[in-house]
């Protein structure tokens, strides 16, 4: 599933293709995803120039002017640029040509992506008016998060994958980041202290980071290259590698179930 390294990685590829464009035409194959594609989209975006491509969590906006065109990739989505778009393969359901001739291609399996109008002010839409701070915003440091979880009882990793607390923080990156950061997932959040917390921010960002860079050299491919998305395997500490040696200390790593998701941890090195 696309998480946040992977939209970043997206945005980085698309807004020199897109910003400064006019959109000529968006051609709906099939309208049928998490939410409907709405019949007006189409003519509302038709000649409208892309200011800037922004992204909030896992939303794309395309601005046009006040008006902005959210993206979300939902499982299995993923945008590539054409040149010369060659025929439609099946689960290419939206087409976005722009003036420049570059055709941008919506391709989603499973459609659990979305594609949605949003009139101004675009922060005020349900979908992104209640999301907790972006990892990278100055304010999400740990005073913040140590006032947000004051009267969190549930355990850390519950509370890091809360839109609503900070967004941006999926399954796998809350597991590396907080080995990184040496707490035990199962903590309950409120008993954190403020340097624990303070190191907590500094493993999410590493962790996003190295994420963003291994992106980045996924780029080169982004153009005119039918591939289907790569989803970016780090070198994980603790991700996926129950019953394998902690790559620090040696001690085999854990696996628990919190959520209905798989927490991975290392007994010896978060406590
Ligand atoms: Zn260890």
């Amino acid at each position: 599933m696309p998480e946040l390294p992977e939209v970043e990685t997206t945005r980085r590829g698309l807004a020199p293709l897109a910003v400064g464009r006019r959109i000529e035409a968006m051609l709906v194959y099939d309208p049928r995803l998490r939410w409907s594609v709405p019949p007006s989209l189409p003519r509302r975006v038709a000649g409208r120039m892309i200011d800037a491509l922004d992204r909030r969590s896992k939303y794309l906006l395309f601005r046009l002017a006040d008006d902005t065109l959210l993206v979300h990739l939902g499982m299995t989505g993923s945008i590539r640029a054409f040149t010369n778009p060659p025929a439609r393969r099946t689960h290419d359901h939206v087409d976005i040509v722009l003036d420049s001739g570059v055709t941008l291609r919506y391709h989603d399996p499973r459609r659990f992506g979305a594609m949605l109008w949003l009139p101004p002010p675009a922060a005020e839409h349900p979908l992104l008016a209640r999301l907790g701070p972006e990892p990278f915003d100055a304010a999400c440091d740990a005073a913040y998060l140590w006032r947000a979880t004051r009267s969190r009882t549930a355990a850390i990793k519950l509370v890091l994958m809360d839109n609503h607390l900070i967004v941006g923080v999926g399954n796998i990156y809350a597991n590396e980041s907080l080995f990184r950061a040496g707490i035990r997932p199962t903590t309950p959040a409120n008993r954190l202290s403020r340097t624990r917390l303070a190191r907590l921010v500094d493993a999410v960002r590493a962790t996003l980071t190295d994420a963003i860079a291994m992106g980045g050299s996924t780029l080169r491919d982004f153009v005119d290259s039918r591939g289907e998305p790569g989803y970016f395997q780090l070198d994980y500490f603790v991700y996926g590698r129950q019953g394998l040696p902690c790559r620090v200390c040696g001690s085999l790593i854990r696996q628990v179930r919190q959520g209905g998701r798989a927490t991975s941890y290392c007994p010896r090195c978060q406590r």
